[in-house]
């Protein structure tokens, strides 16, 4: 038997890995200007934490979650998505007493049992945002604001929101009867999943991917409070200051149970068609319904691989190392091992084979890695104490240069 990764696993490999990299780091440096900071909580927690967070009518919880009793007997997942953890985590730490300012991010695996399909897969990576104890429309267009910037940071063009109100459990509850009659009377026409859910959650049914676009023309409207309809246009206000583009769009619901108020969706004119690259929304009522203090929170997370697919024309970062260094003679090999070690000491990224191979099968090497310089040493360098520099992408004459010389030398080169 040969070993080979499980079905719906896959390595990622550069250049790949590098466009991830480029994607975190991109992320990672719009966090820090929106006073974000790194919260990393365990790739398994109890069952349970999801089942009550995400929400058990959702599918991710009813279908797709990988969970397991362990060797304790105790029943665990490993994580769906991103938000149970942080925010079970900031109950556990008390961060609403501790914490700084409720603002965190986090860059990590997720893992759904989906029926494995083109371009999805069954862990993947999320980079996610959440504040928590921010019930102000000021923390909605700044963290709406914030994940537009980080796309484009990315390279994702084209970027525009879509915005929606979900209400308070104040607007839901009158709400929630009239949609469930309506519901009711056409439950024939709903698909199995929501048949058996509409009781316990009805909004599902408008975001069911089968009954959401029959239902969306003719289900009742929610009509919002006063202090959640004042909520939604202050919103849409600051999101006018921070040159935000966006539309409001009544019949988008997002697939989780602990949504409230606002939610939102981000698409990009690159995927040229209705589909989101990403989103969040509210989740006032989740954090106290965890056992947790009362504070409203709002998040979003975006798909790693989604953002790649959508970047996968652009060049990945270049990270070809800046020289090469060749031994031309057996003999040779521990100097140039010895400037391998000054190059990369002075900063310099370097690399090489094996300096026991043919000079032809190191050049071929350096060739191929992509570096602008050579540094070769042979008989006559040795002699001389010296090394011969050559340009490796152009044309251009060889020089020599002291060997003690080269990191300071090569470095004036790179900067010129
Ligand atoms: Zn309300
Ligand atoms: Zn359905």
């Amino acid at each position: 038997m040969s070993l080979h990764s499980l079905r719906g696993f896959r390595d990622l490999l550069p250049p790949d890995s590098a466009l991830f990299t480029s994607i975190e780091a991109a992320a990672r440096e719009v966090f820090a200007l929106y006073g974000y900071q790194e919260l990393r909580v365990p790739t398994i927690e109890l069952k349970e934490l999801f089942v009550k967070a995400t929400g058990d009518t959702t599918d991710i919880v009813e279908k797709e979650m990988y969970a397991f009793t362990d060797g304790g007997g105790r029943e665990v997942a490993v994580r769906p998505e991103g938000t149970p953890g942080v925010v079970r985590a900031y109950i556990e730490n008390n961060l609403g007493q501790t914490g700084r300012n409720g603002k965190y991010f986090y860059i990590g695996n997720m893992f759904r049992a989906e029926r494995p399909q083109a371009g999805r897969y069954r862990e993947f990576e999320q980079i996610g945002a959440e504040q928590i104890g921010n019930a102000s429309p000021y923390a909605d267009a700044e963290t709406i604001t914030m994940l537009v910037r980080l796309l484009e940071k990315a390279g994702v063009s084209g970027c525009s929101v879509v915005l929606n109100s979900l209400g308070c459990g104040e607007c839901r509850k009158a709400y929630r009867e009239t949609l469930l009659n309506y519901l009711r009377l056409n439950t024939a026409t709903l698909c199995e999943p929501c048949k058996g859910r509409i009781e316990r959650n009805p909004m599902r049914a408008l975001d069911c991917k089968i009954d959401g676009p029959v239902l969306a023309e003719k289900a009742p409207r929610l009509s919002l409070c006063p202090a959640c309809a004042g909520h939604f246009s202050r919103t849409q206000e600051l999101l006018n200051i921070s040159g935000v583009e966006y539309q409001v769009n009544t019949s988008l619901v997002r697939g989780l149970d602990y949504y409230t108020s606002t939610v939102f969706e981000v698409r990009s004119s690159a995927l040229g068609s209705q589909d989101a690259v990403c989103g969040g929304g509210r989740y006032d009522d989740l954090v106290k319904s965890m056992g947790g203090p009362a504070a409203a929170a709002i998040g979003w997370a975006v798909g790693v691989d989604r953002m790649a697919m959508l970047l996968k024309d652009k060049p990945a970062a270049e990270n070809a190392p800046k020289t090469f260094i060749v031994a031309a003679a057996k003999e040779a090999g521990t100097k140039a091992f010895a400037l391998l070690t000054a190059m990369r000491a002075a900063g310099i990224s370097s690399d090489f084979s094996n300096f026991e191979l043919s000079l032809k099968s190191q050049m071929r090497s350096a060739d191929k890695s992509g570096a602008a310089f050579a540094l070769i040493i042979g008989e006559d360098e040795l002699k001389a104490g010296t090394v011969a520099v050559k340009l490796l992408k152009e044309k251009g004459e060889q020089l020599s240069v002291a060997i003690a010389d080269a990191p300071s030398e090569i470095s004036k080169r790179l900067s010129a």
